[in-house]
């Protein structure tokens, strides 16, 4: 346990349906890895988390106007974000793909998107790849703030594709939501908890001293079987 945060409370943000990660179960609890993790480490470390379902976007903009502490939402460790904030040890690794509709014979790799619209979520790797291969291959992004919107839009036809975290899209497929992946895993980033740049080391500290108990306690894993074991 870490004596300076006994007791403390912290708001966190996470993103709103991000599932195994983070969404609502049937009676409206959040849960997912990333919630079982931070509670998991919140309990371990003695301090509170007061978890805030923002949105991915509106979390990061809730942590750099110093809303909320930190923000744990499948946050991918890049470069670029080490500019502006301190992450966590690496909690689990990921990388973008893209999904399109169950129905759709027509895709079967980015060149194929040839003078159609694709959708990936503001503010988020998927979209900074979807961006960077976009003008090579000929089409538009539609950025929009959540993953459930983006799967909708693909199926309504709105968007021929969605770009997307792997385990995400995988864990979504899985339960049948309409939507295949017909192309390769883009190498991406691992996910870690991010706080302010020099802001809140206590917290963080704290954040990966309790992970790493948990993967020493056996903990960690517990959680990641209870989400992916039927996906893996
Ligand atoms: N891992 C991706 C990123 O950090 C997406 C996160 C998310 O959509 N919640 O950009």
């Amino acid at each position: 346990q870490s004596a300076d945060l006994a007791g403390k409370k912290f708001a966190i943000a996470t993103d709103t349906t991000f599932a195994p990660f983070e969404f609502r179960d049937g009676s409206g609890e959040l849960v997912g890895i990333d919630m079982d993790l931070l509670r998991a480490i919140a309990k371990d470390q003695g301090f509170e988390a007061d978890i805030k379902s923002l949105g991915f976007d509106a979390a990061l903009q809730a942590l750099q106007s110093n809303q909320v502490a930190g923000v744990i939402a499948g946050m991918s460790i890049t470069d670029e974000r080490k500019n502006i904030f301190d992450f966590s040890d690496p909690y689990f690794d990921s990388g973008v793909q893209m999904a399109i509709a169950k129905n759709n014979e027509e895709i079967k790799s980015y060149a194929e998107l040839k003078g159609k619209t694709v959708t990936a979520k503001r503010g988020s790797e998927g979209e900074t790849f979807a961006n960077s291969i976009k003008d090579q291959y000929g089409f538009k992004v539609k950025a929009l703030a959540d993953s459930a919107t983006m799967y909708d839009d693909v199926k309504a036809g709105n968007s021929v594709a969605v770009f997307d975290d792997y385990p995400v899209l995988a864990y979504g497929v899985g339960q049948n939501n309409g939507l295949k992946i017909v192309t390769e895993k883009e190498q991406g980033s691992s996910y870690g908890f991010a706080v302010n740049k020099g802001q809140n080391q206590e917290l963080l500290q704290a954040f990966n001293t309790g992970l790493a108990n948990l993967k020493a306690n056996g903990e960690y894993q517990a959680i990641l079987d209870k989400y992916l074991a039927k996906t893996e």
